[in-house]
């Protein structure tokens, strides 16, 4: 089924209010498996409007408008959409009974055009307003459905929730499920370069990746007429591509990278300690932002200067002024000082370049060196990056971690 949603209000034109009903609609219609191929905005113009409609019926199913339903003779949507449809508009004594007894409620006046709001097009069923004056329709009419909803969001989500989504739930069976796989360590091109036979030949369920914050999101969407059925597509393509990207693959949907190595580490019941360089504490800070990081994160040290890398983590005066402070000989001893200092099970260190200034040729911007030490191990890894100084400082964050889930990963 095709779905269409209008938003009606010269508001919107004029860019005075965002188009939020559409997004929080659309939302609500792939939820229930409803194509929705269009958007549409358009301002309180009779002509524009009727005109609008009727491209939209001709094409969706179902169309939702939004705003407009209001008492001024700015609201014209229900005129707009009857004349559309072909429908006359009658005066339903329920609605206008309704409206009287709301102004007096109130102790408010009533004019002639509210009485407006009691009218009703032929054969609609209305959708009462729990949270305003004007009620919403709904009108089928030669296999299409109109429904006329109100502009404010605090009327228009419980109307929806309430009465529109038992109505569609009931009318369309189809399902549309998702999910996300988050991949970190390799670059979208090559996450699409290894997935590429199975990108080409998807149908049911679709996978589209997507580049976010130096990750890949691989968003599996299948769609069935139930959702046990739509799962099952999901499982099943997933194993396809976590038998390809295997440990790329960290987590799902709105897990982060930091959540994930922090539940590894509880897992093994494992402390860290960390020496930070050039990330200046965003990688104890991405982590401190979990819940629960204490039972793990023992002590993050910001070793700016070469004198603290000497002085708190032990890191040999010699071994900066043979090799820098950017090289993979002080990485390693600044991994196994903040093992020593903090008294835990790992330590990770981060030196590296941030720019925009202190590159070279043999030492880019970009350039970092990232330190694990594990028991009486350490390795070094050494990356590149391109970016700006706040791009790469959360690029080598990244890495660090990423590089700390997959040595877990091997315990
Ligand atoms: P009312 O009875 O309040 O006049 P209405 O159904 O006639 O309601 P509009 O007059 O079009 O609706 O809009 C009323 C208010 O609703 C707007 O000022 C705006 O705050 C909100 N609104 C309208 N359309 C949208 C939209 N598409 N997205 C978000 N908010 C909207
Ligand atoms: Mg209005």
């Amino acid at each position: 089924m095709k779905g269409e949603i209008i938003a009606v209000g010269t508001e919107l034109l004029l860019g005075n209010i965002v188009n939020t009903n559409a997004q929080y609609l659309s939302q609500k219609m792939a939820d229930l498996g409803i194509d929705v191929f269009y958007h549409v905005a358009v301002g309180d113009n009779m002509q524009r409007l009727v005109d609008t409609v009727r491209t939209s019926l001709n094409r969706s199913d179902i169309i939702i408008t939004c705003g407009g339903l209001g008492p001024t003779t700015d609201d014209i949507t229900k005129e707009g959409v009857s004349e559309a449809l072909g429908v006359k508009l009658l005066p339903d004594k329920a609605s206008i009974e309704k409206i009287k007894e709301i102004f007096k409620a109130y102790e408010r006046p009533m004019t002639d055009n509210n009485i407006k709001q009691g009218y009703i097009p032929e054969g609609a069923i209305v959708l009462e307003n729990n949270n305003g004056t004007a009620p919403g329709i709904l009108v089928e009419k030669d296999d299409k459905i109109a429904i006329l909803l109100p502009g404010p969001p605090n009327e228009l989500y419980p109307m929806f929730e309430e009465k529109v989504l038992p109505y569609l739930k009931a009318k369309v069976h189809s399902t549309i499920r998702s999910r996300m796989l988050r991949v970190v360590g390799i670059g979208e091109s090559a996450a699409e370069d290894m997935l590429k036979e199975i990108i080409s030949s998807q149908t049911n369920p679709t996978i589209a990746p997507y580049a976010k914050d130096g990750e890949v999101h691989l968003r599996i969407t299948a769609k069935t007429d139930n959702p046990e059925e739509a799962d099952r597509l999901i499982v099943q393509m997933e194993q396809k591509v976590r038998s390809i990207l295997g440990e790329n693959i960290y987590g799902y949907d709105e897990e982060s990278l930091e959540e994930v190595v922090l539940r590894l580490l509880q897992e093994r019941k494992m402390t860290l300690s960390l020496a930070e360089s050039c990330t200046g504490g965003l990688i104890a800070n991405r982590l401190t932002d979990i819940p629960g990081a204490s039972a793990s994160l023992m002590c993050g040290i910001i070793s700016y200067s070469n004198e603290s890398k000497t002085n708190i983590l032990g890191v040999k005066e010699e071994t900066i002024r043979n090799y820098g402070a950017v090289s993979s000989q002080t990485a390693e001893e600044m991994a196994i000082g903040a093992k020593r200092v903090g008294n835990t099970d790992i330590g990770i260190s981060v030196t590296g370049i941030a720019g925009p200034d202190g590159g070279s040729v043999e030492k880019p911007v970009g350039l970092c060196y990232i330190g694990i030490s594990i028991g009486d191990k350490v390795k070094v890894h050494r990356l590149r990056f391109n970016g700006n100084r706040k791009r790469l400082k959360w690029n080598f964050s990244n890495r660090a971690l990423d590089y700390l889930r997959r040595e877990l990963l091997l315990l």
